[in-house]
């Protein structure tokens, strides 16, 4: 396993921790105030819990190397993961704004207010560097699972500020619907977070094509390490989790040996891998008659 997988992994299995440290440190502060939007605070970290838990277990499978029965790998299983994170941020929302509408309906007094949302404030300051941190290494080593799970713990912390203004703001005007109120417009913020997470990740579960500037790479090392082939066409490339792949027809002069053409094949492939780590490559040789409209000219 590389550096970067087991990072990946490390970090994954110390989400799960955080996760558990946080939730508790929420339950305190809840327990000390009986606030509603405190308790909903708490909640929503239960499904941190188990979203952390999911997502290590995706990461783990995704980077178990190919099989007879998957013999491109398993990097979807990441995709999978994120998805169902986002289901889960949404349930989330849901349960917070079930909280607020109680609390609208039977304002409740608040006890040790102050003391209870410094315990908060302790508990989302843990919660922001360890965000930062997922996102941070997930984006490096391209990890959707991971970027997805920082993303997820990053709106628990916009969530736990909100309840915290909405907390301070009732306490001192003694206006106590200003808690719930706030607590709602939060869980409207983690909605469309939720929403983001789960259509990027779908993104990549229908095949999306690699991005803009590492297509511009594909095609202009295709250009420079062809020479001896004429043509190539029908380029298609998607991504899956950590991988690329990327697959094209070769068009070589009907006359030239299996030999020299499959110099060429391999030219081309490793100025790939090189430029881009990892990605995966097939190229499909054909003569000079199978040329197509729309190919792109090598310099021959
Ligand atoms: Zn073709
Ligand atoms: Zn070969």
């Amino acid at each position: 396993m590389s550096e970067g997988s087991r990072k990946v992994r490390r970090l994954a299995l110390g989400s799960i921790a955080v996760a558990f440290a946080v939730m508790g440190l929420k339950y305190v502060a809840w327990w000390m105030t009986g606030s509603v939007a405190l308790y909903s605070d708490a909640l929503e970290s239960i499904v941190n819990v188990v979203a952390a838990f999911a997502a290590f277990m995706a990461i783990r499978w995704a980077q178990r190397p190919p099989d007879a029965t998957h013999p491109f790998g398993h990097h979807k299983a990441e995709y999978l993961s994120a998805v169902a994170e986002g289901v889960l941020i949404v349930i989330a929302a849901l349960l917070i704004l079930h909280q607020a509408a109680n609390a609208l309906l039977a304002p409740a007094p608040i006890e040790q207010a102050w003391e209870g949302m410094a315990v908060n404030v302790a508990a989302s300051a843990i919660n922001g560097l360890w965000a930062f941190l997922l996102i941070r290494t997930g984006r490096t080593e391209r990890s959707p699972a991971l970027v997805a799970d920082g993303k997820h713990v990053m709106s628990d912390v916009v969530t736990s500020a909100g309840v915290l203004a909405g907390l301070t703001l009732a306490v001192t005007t003694g206006w106590m619907v200003l808690d719930p109120l706030l607590a709602a417009l939060v869980a409207l913020n983690i909605l469309w977070q939720g929403w983001t997470v789960v259509s990027e990740s779908v993104q990549g579960l229908m095949d999306g094509a690699i991005g803009g500037e590492d297509l511009a790479t594909i095609k202009r090392l295709i250009g420079e390490n062809g020479a001896g082939a004429l043509e190539y066409h029908d380029l298609k490339t998607r991504e899956a989790g950590t991988v690329r792949f990327a697959e094209f027809h070769l068009i070589v002069p009907a006359a030239m040996s299996v030999k020299e053409a499959h110099d060429i094949c391999d030219r081309i492939e490793a100025a790939l891998k090189a430029a881009l780590p990892g990605i995966a490559i097939a190229i499909h040789v054909e003569p000079e008659h199978k040329r197509k409209a729309g190919g792109i000219a090598l310099a021959g």
